[in-house]
């Protein structure tokens, strides 16, 4: 079975259109999403949706630990990072690596904002903000949806 028919109509993977300095790593298709992830993970995650504010699992938690991407498990966020910014969301002044995650500039709903997504699997996580006069070493304010993250509490 080592013949591989070639009917031609498949679109074969172009060589060099992967532009090397480490693109995602996990891609899947929306279809291995939409079964790997429950239905409101979905909607946040691959189609950039927002849960409810005060809603999310931590938008209060101050338990010690790093925050994973929910859909690939990459490593995003830290507790130390964290703050209350009473928003509703869980907020961060700063993301655990300049090169975990990626910016998007979305100028949907008449609102011009930096959309936060994963570096690893262009997954949808939620908005920066900066300039707010929050308290943090950045004024930066991550506002992340908890249904995008995964928390792994610290310690032994
Ligand atoms: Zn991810």
């Amino acid at each position: 079975m080592e013949n591989t028919p070639r009917s031609g109509s498949e679109s074969a993977p172009v060589s060099g259109s992967t532009s090397g300095s480490g693109g995602p790593t996990a891609r899947r298709t929306e279809d291995e999403w939409r079964e790997a992830l429950t239905p409101e993970e979905y909607r946040v995650l691959r189609e950039a949706g927002t849960e409810r504010a005060y809603t999310g699992e931590y938008w209060d938690t101050h338990v010690e630990g790093s925050y994973q991407c929910r859909a690939c498990g990459a490593e995003l966020f830290t507790s130390r990072e964290k703050f209350d910014s009473h928003c509703g969301w869980p907020s961060f002044w700063a993301p655990l690596a300049k090169d975990s995650v990626v910016y998007v500039h979305d100028r949907t709903l008449g609102m011009d904002r930096i959309e936060v997504r994963c570096a690893t699997c262009d997954s949808h996580l939620g908005h920066v903000f900066e300039g707010e006069g929050y308290p943090t070493p950045t004024d930066q304010r991550y506002c992340i949806n908890s249904i995008s993250l995964r928390l792994v509490p610290s310690g032994d």
